[in-house]
Formats: structure tokens, C-alpha cells, sequence
């Protein structure tokens, strides 16, 4: 039986990525500072553990992994990475993760790390105009990345890199791109733009509004969670190191997105744009890398990941109300 050791398990990529890798026969052991917020993840060990503590990724290494998947990374929607008012931690509480995971994964003998980069390495200079950003992967460089959170992912990518060819250790690099679904942070602050839509249009009364910050104007495109677990396990079978795109080409302006969520509703809601922190003006997945070397690339239309989304909000929006 093959061993995985998942590291931010506690997160909402984590615990989908732990039920997928026990589907699939592997005995996983999962690590976060905290538990699942939904209790998503059925590993069959779940140890709470900072792994900005060198100590502690030797401890959780214990007992020899085939996989290791690092997730693990100090973030959040816009409203967390673009104020400016966590970049300390974000560079801080990252970077450490990342040293300390591939280093003691390294010396414990592991074979293959997953790394989980982002779309927020691009330059913002490609990125300026909402109906023409590039995003394919060797536009990388020169590198300008619009936040702290690009930077350090930036630098991580480049460290795991030196591993593999200084040190023997396989890599596998993905670009994650506006990942959404069921189980996924909806409220709080640490929020994404998907998520933190299907609750405003939760919240509002019937001809009511709800605030998008930005002109709306901007454009991204979003990837269903399912997808996103089929890319890293395809990556992780393959011979590519990547980093590569995980995401979808499907791109659509944040008002027309939250159109298509009032839509769902069917509720008669209408938009208020104000100012709020927004990132770069456009941004979308650039797939020919990905189907090139996995022969696959994302395909779920945004709209039936999106009305899943949606519908699991309004549940745990219902349970919230029947608590108060
Ligand atoms: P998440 O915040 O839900 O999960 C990250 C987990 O890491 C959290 O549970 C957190 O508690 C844990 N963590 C943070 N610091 C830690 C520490 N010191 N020790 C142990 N655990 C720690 O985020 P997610 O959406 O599941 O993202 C997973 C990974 O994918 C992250 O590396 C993120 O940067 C990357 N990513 C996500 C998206 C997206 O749209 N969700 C996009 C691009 C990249």
C-alpha cells in the first residue's frame, strides 16, 4: 500500500486531496496547525502540527512516505493577501513550510513532493488588460509578481527545483488557479471571490443588493475542486516536474461572474462595484502546457461547478441561522 503525507490537510484543497488519495488505496496521514473547519478528510492519521517548525516536519515524516503533498501555505481571498497588512506572516509562515517540508522530506528518503504554486507568480505586466492577460507558464519571467504571496511562490518553485537537481528528489509544480467548491472557506475574511459572492447573494434580501469590490470589470477564471485533484494526481503520476497551469480557460468578468451566481439564486438581486482590494485587472488559465505533456486539461463548464458551490453555501448559511 502506497503512503501519502498531506500537509495543510486542514485546508479545503488538503481534505479533498486526502478522500481522493484513500479512494484510491493510498494510507494517508494528514498535518495542519488546525482540523478541517468542515471536517472534510478521512485520513487514517491527522496530526495538528506547526510545520514552520523544523522539529516538527522531521516528526511528521516518521515512519517513511512514498508522496508527500504540500499544501500547506499562510493565505487567503483578496481581502487577505492584497491589503498589504499580512505580508509579513504570508512571507514569513510560507517560506518556512516549504524549507523545512523539502528539506527533512529530502533526508527521510522521500521519493516525489508536490508543491501547490499559484497563478499570483505572473507578472502583473501581463496581466493589465481583462480581455487579453497571459498567463502561460514560461511568461514567468522577468518576474513581477502584484503580491507578497506571488513572490514567495515564486522563490518556492525555484527552491523545490534546486532540490531536484541538486539532490535527487523528484518534483511536481502546479500553478493553482482560483480553486472553488463544497467545503471551501465562505466567510471569516480568508474567503475567495466565489465563495464570498454565493454568500453575499445568500445574504441579500429579494431586490436587494450586493457589494463586488472593483469595477467588475476585471476578469479571472475559476477551477472546480474535482478538476483541480484530477490535475495533481495526474501531475504526480507523470514524467513532468512542470511548474504547469492547473486551471480553467473559462474566463469571465467578476460582474458577469456574479451574474451567473445571482442567476442560480434566482433571486432579483443587483450589483453595487466599490472600491476593494482586486489584484491584477485580468487574469486566465493558459491550458497548452498541460495538455500538451498530461493529455488532459480541465473541462467543467464554470456554471455546474459554480451551482454546487452555491447550493452547499446555502446549507451551511441555513445551518448558521438555525444555531442563532
Ligand atoms: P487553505 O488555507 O484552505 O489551506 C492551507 C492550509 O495550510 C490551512 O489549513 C492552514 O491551516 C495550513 N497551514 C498554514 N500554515 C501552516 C503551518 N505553519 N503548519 C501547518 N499547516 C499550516 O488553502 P487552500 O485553498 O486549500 O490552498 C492550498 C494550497 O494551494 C496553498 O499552498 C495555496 O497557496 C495554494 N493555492 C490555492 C489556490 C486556491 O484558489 N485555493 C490558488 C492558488 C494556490
Amino acid at each position: 500500500m502506497k503512503k501519502a503525507l498531506v500537509c495543510g490537510a486542514g485546508g479545503f484543497i488538503g481534505g479533498h486531496l486526502v478522500n481522493r488519495l484513500k479512494s484510491e488505496g493510498y494510507w494517508v496521514r494528514g498535518v495542519d496547525i488546525k482540523h478541517n473547519e468542515y471536517k472534510n478528510g478521512n485520513a487514517d492519521e491527522f496530526i495538528i502540527g506547526d510545520l514552520t517548525d523544523p522539529l516538527v516536519c522531521k516528526q511528521v515524516l516518521e515512519g517513511g512516505f512514498d508522496e508527500v503533498y504540500q499544501l500547506a501555505a499562510d493565505m487567503g481571498g483578496a481581502g487577505y493577501i492584497f491589503t498589504g497588512e499580512n505580508d509579513a506572516a504570508v512571507m514569513h509562515n510560507s517560506v518556512l513550510c516549504n524549507v523545512n517540508m523539502l528539506h527533512e522530506s529530502q533526508k527521510a528518503g522521500v521519493k516525489k513532493i508536490f508543491y501547490s504554486s499559484s497563478a499570483c507568480m505572473y507578472p502583473e505586466y501581463n496581466q493589465n488588460e481583462p480581455e487579453n492577460p497571459k498567463c502561460s507558464e514560461e511568461s514567468a519571467y522577468p518576474a513581477a509578481p502584484d503580491s507578497e504571496y506571488g513572490w514567495e511562490k515564486l522563490f518556492s518553485e525555484r527552491l523545490y527545483l534546486t532540490y531536484q537537481r541538486n539532490l535527487g528528489i523528484q518534483v511536481k509544480i502546479a500553478r493553482f488557479h482560483n480553486i472553488f467548491g463544497p467545503q471551501g472557506t465562505w466567510k471569516g475574511g480568508r474567503e475567495k471571490a466565489p465563495a464570498a459572492i454565493c454568500r453575499k447573494v445568500i445574504e441579500a434580501e429579494d431586490g436587494g443588493s450586493i457589494q463586488i469590490w472593483g469595477d467588475g470589470k476585471q476578469t479571472r477564471s475559476f477551477l472546480f475542486i474535482d478538476e483541480c485533484i484530477e490535475g495533481v494526481r495526474r501531475l504526480m503520476e507523470s514524467d513532468f516536474s512542470g511548474p504547469v497551469n492547473i486551471g480553467s480557460e473559462e474566463m469571465i468578468s467578476i460582474n458577469d461572474f456574479a451574474r451567473m451566481i445571482i442567476g442560480i439564486s434566482g433571486k432579483n438581486v443587483s450589483i453595487n462595484n466599490i472600491p476593494g482590494p482586486q489584484g491584477v485587472r485580468g487574469r486566465n488559465s493558459d491550458n497548452a502546457l498541460i495538455q500538451e505533456k498530461l493529455g488532459w486539461a480541465p473541462s467543467l463548464p464554470l456554471k455546474d461547478g459554480i451551482a454546487k458551490t452555491y447550493n452547499w453555501i446555502a446549507q451551511q448559511a441555513a445551518k448558521e441561522v438555525e444555531l442563532v
